[in-house]
């Protein structure tokens, strides 16, 4: 695969113009990417795919986009893959003629369904050979199985596999299976897909009718510094558009009809589609926000505990409700939806606000814990089946009548937000706030917030360094709980992947459970801690119960723990638990964040407990490596500056 400079996207490319792209271009690239880590290579080796997508079949950039990401649509469609693995080996097993045995017993050997089926595919004869697999005719398939439900749906999905299974040569076998399976595991993270579609259409423009000679060899146009810089703010400008308006669905057609620098003008924030939310900086203290505010105005706000609602109201009167990972719960929350009319003032045409969603009890008038909110589970409820009730606490206002707000600071935004809601007690009121820089006054409002039920206080900057920061963790909110103040300062979100037998008055269940974190580049888990404490005796007996269904017989290929904490019994990826921990270190056993503090320890929490389920959470949204990094670093910076002072002292 040459450099990006050598790359002549049709002479290089194994299709020709206005042909579907081959299913076997993106598994060829797809392999390339598995087998290097560099991250520059990875963008090269997808940026010249994605050139002569865009030259020889355009109108494939949009599927091509969605098979390297692993999804066939925006979250808020709530289309997803994820067959079962027992699925997935039947339809091996139909179309090759090996029983499920050897299926099964090769895949625990090699560790990897997506291996196993390629040389199965490989070896096999056909009488008649099927016509190729195209990018188009993969993706289409793989969205009607995502559609499929009902009783019935199995046998069909499973057929649908096997006409494409059959068809498959090479590594088309490997991925087309792993994608079924919902994990490409090639180490592409979203960030390098979007670096990377930047410098195709530099190097590549799409919107060029004719490619004469110099356009599909950009080097001969520019020098490769002014290239370079070209490259570079093209990626960003694609990355801040996905950011505003989160579908390829829309920037993906823009980007091959208009030149790069005019997308702003047609990717921004729209009602309908779902941004992804800012999050707030972990704090250990009232200390340590007074020194990261220093000088600068700054707001409290209680930190209630319950379910993100980012709330739409479009142009045409509908509105709806988007979760922090962009589902759409609008049938889930009718309640709201019903509400909303009674709250807007006069004059609000279009708007989109960022709530909590918190349980709420009418008789007592106050809050429940948000353990009472995640009883109410159903996407689909009538408003009358509602059991548990809910209040909405609004904190702020991103986009007001056709007008972005998301550049303004806090001040305006919340002064905004509170001129044009009404607030009603018990459904929809303003998140308390105080702004004051007494830290006593803090000290006691943070009080007061835990006794309210709420998790603690957001500290929020209200005029300088105080935009609405999309999709980031960012530092202009700073999150402050009470219970965690001495600790790690916050708590981690963390995946049970084993567990291990119990002894004494727990014989017979588990005793302790290995937690990992979500390691989203290379898309595995890696092990955290062995968990023993801060359950229940009823918690033991339903996580015993729980994870029953779940052991499987051998660690999955993207489970990476050390050979010293093997469980008595490995556990698919399923449940997301939130446990508070003493700190963190380094760690010669766990695999935390491995690469990226220390190049062959990992980190791991000392002291862990148990606190609560986060039935909220997938697998893939827990704690991510990075951020288990960040924790570690924040962690060593504190301790630092405490033996600083010591010194000076
Ligand atoms: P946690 O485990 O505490 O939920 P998180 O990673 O999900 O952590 P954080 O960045 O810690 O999210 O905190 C931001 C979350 O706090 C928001 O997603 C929102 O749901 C909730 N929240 C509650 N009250 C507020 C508020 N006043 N302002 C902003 N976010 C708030």
């Amino acid at each position: 695969n040459p450099a990006q400079d050598k790359y002549h996207p049709i002479k290089h490319a194994c299709w020709g113009k206005d042909e579907p792209t081959p299913y076997m271009a993106l598994s060829k690239t797809f392999q390339h990417i598995e087998e290097i880590s560099a991250r520059l290579k990875i963008q090269s080796i997808l940026s010249n795919f994605f050139r002569s997508v865009i030259v020889l079949s355009p109108n494939d950039l949009l599927m091509c986009v969605y098979l390297c990401l692993n999804k066939l649509a925006p979250a808020y469609e709530g289309m997803e893959l994820g067959i079962g693995e027992n699925v997935l080996m039947k339809a091996v097993c139909q179309s090759t003629g090996k029983s499920m045995k050897e299926v099964k017993a090769e895949t625990q050997e090699k560790g990897d369904l997506g291996i196993v089926a390629e040389g199965c595919r490989t070896n096999q004869r056909m009488m008649f050979t099927p016509p190729p697999l195209t990018v188009g005719s993969v993706f289409k398939k793989l969205t009607e199985i995502a559609k499929m439900t009902g009783h019935s749906s199995m046998a069909k999905k499973a057929e649908k596999i096997q006409s494409m299974f059959v068809a498959c040569k090479h590594s088309e076998a490997r991925y087309l299976i792993r994608s079924l399976g919902g994990k490409l595991r090639i180490g592409l993270a979203e960030q390098s897909v979007l670096t990377s579609l930047g410098h195709a259409v530099v190097l590549t423009p799409p919107c060029q009718k004719e490619y004469p000679p110099e356009v599909l060899d950009a080097s001969k146009t520019m020098s490769s510094e002014a290239l370079k810089e070209k490259m570079d703010e093209s990626a960003l400008i694609i990355k801040t558009a996905y950011c505003e308006l989160p579908t390829y669905n829309v920037i993906i057609p823009k980007l091959l009809e208009v030149d790069v620098t005019e997308l702003p003008k047609y990717c921004h924030i729209t009602p309908g589609i779902p941004l992804k939310p800012m999050l707030a900086h972990p704090t250990k203290g009232i200390g340590e926000v007074m020194k990261r505010f220093d000088n600068a105005e700054f707001t409290c706000e209680y930190k209630y505990d319950g379910e993100r609602a980012q709330i739409h109201l479009l142009e045409n009167g509908q509105i709806n409700i988007y979760s922090r990972n962009q589902e759409n719960n609008t049938t889930k929350y009718p309640d709201i939806i019903a509400r909303m009319p009674k709250v807007l003032n006069e004059g609000v045409k279009s708007c989109i606000i960022d709530t909590e969603s918190v349980a709420w009890d009418q008789e007592k008038k106050q809050i429940l814990p948000f353990q009472v909110l995640t009883t109410r589970k159903r996407k689909d409820v009538e408003a009358n089946d509602i059991k548990v009730q809910v209040c909405v606490y609004a904190f702020d206002l991103l986009y007001l009548n056709g007008e972005s707000l998301v550049r303004q600071p806090f001040k305006k935004r919340r002064a905004l937000l509170r001129s044009s809601f009404k607030e009603i007690e018990g459904e929809f009121v303003f998140a308390k706030a105080k702004t004051s820089s007494d830290t006593d006054e803090i000290s006691e409002f943070l009080e007061e917030s835990i006794q309210g039920n709420c998790e603690g206080l957001m500290v929020k900057t209200l005029e300088v360094d105080a935009t609405y920061e999309i999709a980031k963790r960012s530092h202009n909110w700073l999150k402050l709980k009470k219970d965690y103040l001495e600790g790690v300062g916050d708590t981690l979100d963390l995946v049970v992947i084993g567990g291990f037998h119990g002894s004494g008055k727990r014989t017979g269940k588990y005793g302790g459970f290995l937690l990992a974190c979500y390691d989203e580049e290379n898309e595995e888990y890696q092990s955290i801690c062995k968990a023993g404490t801060g359950f229940s005796d009823d918690d033991l007996a339903k996580h015993n119960e729980f994870f029953k269904p779940h052991i499987i017989e051998k660690p999955k290929a993207y489970y990476r723990f050390g050979e010293s904490v093997r469980p008595d019994h490995w556990f698919d990826a399923v449940q997301v638990w939130e446990v508070r921990a003493a700190d963190l270190s380094i760690s010669p056993v766990h695999k935390a964040s491995v690469g990226i503090v220390d190049p062959v320890k990992g980190i791991s929490l000392r002291f862990p407990r148990f606190l609560r389920i986060r039935d909220d959470k997938k697998p893939e949204e827990a704690t991510s490596a990075q951020q288990v990094a960040q924790f570690y670093n924040s962690q060593e910076q504190i301790k630092n500056q405490t033996s600083d002072n010591k010194v000076n002292e």
